[in-house]
């Protein structure tokens, strides 16, 4: 017996061993570095640990050819994520978009979240659960609406997406407890739609992409250090062309930076990208030339309401959109439910602080929850929290891709509401950027910096 207890325990190192080789993941642990410090160099730092941060710092070193062959830092101003719009999100994902790039980006996203321990479950650790909760999305639309949700429709079943339309009385067959008034034609999906915890979607990202070696790093980006390239453009202007060569974060609690030298850089830094952008001098050029040119994403305040009502819906209650903007969803199985509504551009709220205006929810929420749900005229608001949407202003859609006048920098940034269901598909779109230098799963190049140079908006219909 005694011989035999140092065998099994050679055989269980060998088992982990080979665990590891299947499962990508290390104990990596430079013993150079000061845990949370910046380290002195990088190949990739990001900047910004959101979801998208993550996501992307995962896919890196998951498409590394060889181990450790890129080394990846992740730059985090907040451990405690108190602003960022991940974990203040409702964590929904849905395939019913009107852009052929939004509904693929849910569908592999999905499909990744269907897989995830394959992906992010960690040799030794507890396996990941996001607790997904998978239910259809409900679009509803009065007849002025109506079109425009048959023609969504059409795209999206020509993109393989798994939807139905739902006459009234189908509706009210299915969903009893609907008030149907007013309501022309609905949408409903039929798979890969449902909410999880953004939590848990970031912690497992984050777990994962530390286990393969991704560094992670406390500290604010406050400035870049880069070099400038005159060029001439083919109607004989001088335009630079920017290289960033340091990245400066600042410590925690002190005035003192340590820059970071890097190969280039990844901005996911969610609704305050638009402000990294401007370090490096993106948007301060004349008007009506590309250098003038912002990057058009700014915090937007946005409330979720959470109420309960003992005779609301049940399990097979979807998440309802309805025709005035008006969304809810269940919240576990206690008679809890979320819900809220984007205002409009004339009342969006002052994004000084994340106070909530609970008159908003008893003057534009309430009174529609209510008609479309009769049950939902007895709820009793308990509580609600805001967060910002990282708002593209020009039109509400993801910016992908590189800067045409700085050289190095990528962008992951703009969501508008719809990033924490894209962030798996989006993570793995920037990294094949970066490691194949081309798009190779799903062709993102409608999301470029350029359009806002040429003025062509990449418009989606299902902006909630
Ligand atoms: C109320 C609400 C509901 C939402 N509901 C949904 C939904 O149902 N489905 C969906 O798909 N999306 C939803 N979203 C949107 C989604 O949450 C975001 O699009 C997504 O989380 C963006 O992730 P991110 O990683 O880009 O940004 P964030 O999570 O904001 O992360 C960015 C990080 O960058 C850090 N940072 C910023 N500047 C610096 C700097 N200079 N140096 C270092 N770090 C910096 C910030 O501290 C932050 O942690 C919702 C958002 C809100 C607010």
């Amino acid at each position: 017996m005694l011989f035999f207890v140092p065998d099994l325990e050679k055989e269980f190192v060998k088992f982990r061993q080979k665990a590891k080789e299947v499962l990508p993941g290390s104990d990596w642990s430079p013993l150079h570095q000061t845990p949370g410090l910046p380290p002195e160099w990088a190949d990739i730092v990001i900047v910004g640990g959101g979801v998208v941060g993550w996501s992307t710092a995962y896919w890196l070193k998951k498409k590394e050819a060889i181990r450790e062959g890129v080394r990846v830092v992740v730059v985090e101003r907040d451990p405690t994520y108190a602003k960022a719009s991940t974990v203040l999100s409702v964590g929904g994902i849905r395939q019913q978009f009107s852009l052929p790039e939004n509904i693929h980006l849910s569908i592999e996203s999905a499909h990744f979240l269907r897989n995830i321990q394959e992906h992010l479950n960690v040799v030794n650790e507890e396996p990941v659960d996001i607790q997904f909760n998978p239910t259809g999305y409900l679009f509803l639309a009065g007849q002025e609406q109506s079109a425009i949700l048959e023609e969504n429709h059409q795209i999206q079943r020509a993109q393989g997406a798994a939807v139905t339309l739902l006459s009234p009385q189908q509706l009210q067959k299915k969903f009893p407890w609907l008030n149907t008034d007013g309501v022309a034609i609905a949408s409903y999906g039929l798979e890969n739609e449902g909410w999880f915890d953004p939590w848990l979607l970031l912690n497992a990202f984050r777990r994962k992409a530390i286990s393969m070696g991704v560094f992670p790093c406390y500290g604010e980006v406050i400035g870049f250090q880069y070099s400038t390239r005159e060029m001439k453009t083919d109607d004989d202007r001088s335009v630079s062309l920017k290289r960033i060569h340091h990245v400066n974060v600042r410590m925690p609690n002190s005035i003192e930076y340590q820059p970071v030298e890097c190969a280039l850089i990844v901005n996911v830094a969610g609704a305050w990208s638009g402000k990294v952008a401007e370090m490096i001098g993106i948007g301060n050029g004349p008007e009506g030339t590309l250098e003038g040119i912002k990057l058009p994403v700014e915090p937007r305040k946005r409330y979720v309401y959470v109420f309960h009502c003992p005779n609301g819906p049940g399990l097979e209650c979807p998440l309802i959109v309805d025709h005035k903007g008006v969304y809810c969803r269940r919240d576990g199985l206690g008679g809890n439910y979320l819900g809220g509504l984007s205002p409009t551009e004339e009342e969006e709220p002052d994004i000084s602080d994340l106070e909530v205006d609970y008159e908003y929810f008893h003057n534009s929420v309430w009174p529609t929850l209510a008609q479309r749900v009769p049950a939902f005229e007895c709820l009793k608001l308990k509580s609600a929290w805001a967060g910002y949407y990282d708002y593209n202003t020009f039109d509400q859609n993801a910016i992908i891709g590189t800067h045409p006048l700085v050289a190095n920098m990528y962008f992951a940034t703009g969501f508008s509401g719809h990033g924490i269901q894209h962030s798996p598909a989006v993570g793995r779109a920037i990294a094949e950027l970066i490691l194949d230098g081309k798009f190779k799963t799903l062709d993102l190049s409608a999301f470029d910096f350029i359009r806002f140079f040429k003025g062509t908006k990449v418009l989606e219909n299902n902006i909630v």
